[in-house]
């Protein structure tokens, strides 16, 4: 199924997200923590593509077995940046012959050796949204940045070039996480009046032990409100306390969001199906337990 059609109904949807295997590593404790996962019956499963595009394959393979084996719908992430064009276009005939119609179209990260993409390899993802339309019909979806992108100075120029990657064929939006829904808010007015009318899908990461919010904040460079800081000095030195709190917060700020009026919540699991199991529990009421 199409994830643009199932944004398109009137309930509110909930996805998820895991990561494939690092190369070398075993499939099974992977595959255990995504069936787990399945069984909380998201509307959606979404699995991450390796940085450096190294593991893309096991991307394709874990989709695969969420959408053919589990009958969970699946949105395979694809990487263009540190890839020839061919190799794209090969990653790009897997996912289809796997039956995956939905694709998170991704430029990666730049090289550490700071190089810039040229010649045979695409520079923004914009490109490989143009180039992934003369596949066939999928749905595409983007990733976008509320607090602006690293790269770029401004955020109004951000908010150009995201237009300019949806009207290649974007269908929906993905933000970068967020601690604060006011960033989201103040974001969706910005884009909307920018003429960027596609859905967008709120990625809430539920922060479960204190090393992951410097490793969250590192990679992204998001806000962090004071009261949240504020659960993690007081409960990050225990694992226990820090996990419940964690769960907490981000239950919160999904009931914030769908009181809101926003209708798409996408929750970071990290293959942490316990984690996932306990906010649908607690949502239970608010955003149902249907597919
Ligand atoms: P782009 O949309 O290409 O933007 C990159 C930069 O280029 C921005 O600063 C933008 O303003 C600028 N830009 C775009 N077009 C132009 C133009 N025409 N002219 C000038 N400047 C331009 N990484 C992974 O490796 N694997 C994953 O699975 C993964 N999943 C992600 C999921 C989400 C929801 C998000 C938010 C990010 C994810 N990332 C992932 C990280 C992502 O690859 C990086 O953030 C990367 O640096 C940018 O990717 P992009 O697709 O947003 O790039």
């Amino acid at each position: 199924m199409k994830i643009r059609d199932i944004l398109a109904r009137e309930k509110v949807t909930l996805s998820f997200e895991v990561f494939p295997p690092k190369l070398g590593m075993p499939f099974e404790p992977i595959v255990g923590a995504v069936d787990r996962l399945c069984q909380s019956k998201p509307d959606f499963m979404s699995v991450t593509y390796g940085a450096g595009g190294g593991t893309g394959h096991n991307t394709v393979k874990i989709a695969a077995h969420v959408q053919n084996d589990l009958g969970v719908t699946s949105l395979a992430h694809l990487t263009c940046v540190s890839s020839t064009r061919q190799q794209v276009a090969s990653a790009i005939e897997d996912i289809k012959a796997a039956g995956i119609e939905n694709i998170l179209a991704l430029r990666g990260d730049l090289p550490k050796d700071g190089n810039y993409p040229v010649g045979e390899y695409y520079r923004y993802a914009s490109e490989l949204v143009a180039e992934i339309k003369q596949y066939g019909d999928f749905c595409i979806g983007a990733a976008c940045y509320p607090e602006g992108h690293v790269e770029c100075s401004h955020k109004e120029d951000d908010i150009a070039n995201l237009k300019q990657k949806v009207d290649s064929g974007v269908d929906f939006l993905t933000p970068q996480l967020f601690f604060d829904n006011n960033v989201l808010y103040n974001f969706l007015y910005r884009i909307r009046e920018r003429g960027i009318t596609v859905p967008v899908i709120a990625g809430i990461m539920p922060i479960t032990n204190a090393k992951q919010i410097s490793r969250a904040v590192e990679l992204s460079g998001t806000y962090v409100p004071t009261r949240f800081k504020a659960i993690v000095d007081k409960f990050g030195e225990n694992p226990a306390a820090m996990k419940q709190a964690g769960i907490a917060y981000a239950t919160d700020q999904i009931i914030d969001l769908v009181a809101n009026g926003i209708k798409a919540i996408h929750i970071y699991t990290m293959n942490k199906p316990d984690v996932a199991e306990s906010i649908r529990q607690n949502l239970s009421h608010i955003i149902g337990n249907e597919q």
